[in-house]
């Protein structure tokens, strides 16, 4: 079994126009003026990712889709395909995530239609879990999570690369971030069923922690036990403080 390469992901979810591709510009800079120990992504709106990945080529940066269709093409009005991603530079797409669950009806097994799809098009999935503050209230966190990872990640990722995103929903965009301890439990567990779903690669599979990280709390959280990178919101839109993350790990 080998640990993939941490994984640092910056999502600008319905954020940013061509000029805030200076953004991606000056990260590439940064970057390029000391090369990160992680794997460096950013996802963008579906809009920005073809001028995005032109820019980045070369970089070391990959670009990466927020979303994408569980359906192959076709009739679906306003949807994108993972086809399409990769026909647009992206190489990774995070799906599952918490806003496309709660404002898109996305159910587990939604999520694990797109995972496949993903797979099929040569995509490395980021797929997102995480409890409800009620949930984590009840002492229910690690089993909801637990039953998202179950549901969401597909038979057929066996043998492709992928990432799990451990995103608690009350800490995202909310400067909220649970006990380190908390977040090496619920990871922990993310690990046992992921070793038990794929074996080596369920082993080595980089599990991310989401939710208000920035450059002040990158730090611990990136050094703790199981945290194999960041899913990054708010603080990867400015590429100052998404480099001070990068640089964290
Ligand atoms: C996210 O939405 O994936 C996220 C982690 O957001 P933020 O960093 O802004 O909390």
């Amino acid at each position: 079994m080998t640990l993939a390469r941490p994984l640092i992901a910056g999502n600008w979810k319905m954020n940013g126009v061509e000029a805030s591709l200076d953004e991606a510009r000056t990260l590439a800079a940064l970057v390029d003026e000391r090369p990160p120990a992680a794997r460096v992504a950013l996802c963008p709106p579906a809009t920005l990712i073809a001028r995005m990945a032109d820019l980045l080529a070369g970089s070391g940066i990959l670009v990466g889709g927020q979303d994408c269709s569980r359906e192959a093409g076709g009739a679906f009005t306003g949807d994108v395909s993972a086809d399409m991603l990769i026909d647009a530079g992206a190489r990774l797409v995070i799906l599952g995530h918490s806003e496309r669950r709660e404002h898109r009806g996305e159910t587990d097994a939604v999520v694990a239609a797109k995972v496949a799809r993903a797979v099929a098009a040569g995509l490395e999935p980021i797929v997102c879990v995480g409890e409800s503050l009620k949930a984590r209230q009840a002492g229910r966190a690690i089993a909801v999570v637990d039953g998202q990872v179950r549901a969401s990640l597909p038979d057929v990722l066996a043998g492709h690369p992928f990432a799990v995103a451990y995103e608690p929903l009350w800490a995202i965009g909310s400067g909220q971030i649970p006990e380190l301890g908390e977040i090496e439990a619920v990871h922990g567990a993310v690990r046992e069923t992921l070793a038990a779903m794929f074996g080596p690669d369920g082993e080595g599979a980089p599990i991310l922690y989401g939710g208000s990280v920035n450059g002040d709390n990158a730090q611990p959280i990136l050094k703790a036990r199981e945290i194999g990178g960041a899913l990054v919101g708010g603080a990867s839109l400015k590429a100052a403080q998404f480099a001070r993350i990068i640089r964290a790990i």
